[in-house]
């Protein structure tokens, strides 16, 4: 509720401004699996980062530690210099209170590889849902936000659909649309078009392309590599839990410096 009357009558007209992410010294492990070592990332407020790598090369648990579904073990990522949950010193863990751990993740909002939509809420309702319960939007206002937000995506006409009878491009642009309704700082897409049969993959893109232009940030997991090329600002190349290498698309494609970038790339292009 008080989010909401901080953004006042603002709320539901213009997208977010982005927000800087900084991951420090972050690593993780499951069991005797590092699966994060030492990851040491600034993504700057408004740029598009695409992630790229093999699987299992710990893409995902990245992307769910800057969204706190995930604890480190070492390190701190923070959104704007603030943390998005705890840091650990040594032994010590310092970690904020529940409430501002709440507040802090609605700063990022995370779309799935397989849209993970409410199978028995309206397309209207998906989206309205969180505004209403976690910002305390008025039902009327999170309409408004709902049915801008679908045009924005091309979806003007499905508000009253269910999720089974959208198209798998569709039910994904909902998805969008639902993430950016919580108008996060930071947005963070893994392998969103991965799930998609070949010829819904370009209208999925098509908004992520009009999203990158917004001044949101956008980190992207994507196996797309044309994509990546044309809307990335900065590509970084994951192996076994580490950053390999980063640099813009054009260093990092055309001209890798690491061997097994350069492997990977031969491999996916
Ligand atoms: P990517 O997204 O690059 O394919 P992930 O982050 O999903 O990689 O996984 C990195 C490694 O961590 C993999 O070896 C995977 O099997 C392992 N892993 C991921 N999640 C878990 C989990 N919850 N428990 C145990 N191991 C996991
Ligand atoms: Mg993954």
């Amino acid at each position: 509720i008080l989010r909401a009357q901080q953004h006042g009558s603002d709320w539901a007209g213009s997208l977010p401004q982005g927000g800087t992410v900084e991951i420090r010294g972050v690593t993780k492990s499951y069991g005797d699996l590092t699966v994060l070592k030492d990851i040491d990332l600034v993504i700057p407020a408004g740029s598009v980062t695409a992630i790229i790598g093999p699987s299992g090369s710990g893409k995902s648990t990245l992307l769910r530690s800057i969204n706190h579904l995930e604890r480190v073990d070492r390190g701190y990522i923070a959104i704007d210099g603030e943390l998005i949950g705890y840091r650990r010193d040594g032994d010590a863990l310092h970690e904020l209170p529940e409430k501002d751990i709440l507040t802090r993740r609605a700063d990022v909002g995370m779309v799935f590889q397989n849209f993970n939509l409410f199978p028995h809420l309206t397309v209207l309702d998906n989206i309205t849902e969180a505004p209403i319960s976690v910002r305390g939007l008025p039902r009327a206002e999170a309409e408004q936000l709902a049915l801008d937000l679908l045009a924005r995506v091309g979806l003007s006409d499905k508000a009253g659909a269910y999720p089974r009878q959208l198209s798998g491009g569709q039910q994904q642009r909902v998805a969008i649309a639902r993430t950016l309704a919580l108008k996060p700082k930071v947005l963070l897409f893994d392998e969103p078009t991965s799930a998609l049969d070949p010829e819904l993959v370009g209208e999925v893109l098509d908004v992520i392309k009009e999203l990158a232009s917004s001044g949101i940030t956008l980190i992207i997991v994507t196996h797309e590599i044309g994509f990546a090329r044309e809307v990335a600002d900065r590509i970084v190349f994951m192996e076994q839990g580490r950053v390999v290498e980063t640099g813009s698309p054009a260093q990092v494609l055309n001209d890798p410096q690491n061997r097994r970038t350069a492997d990977f790339i031969a491999k996916v292009l």
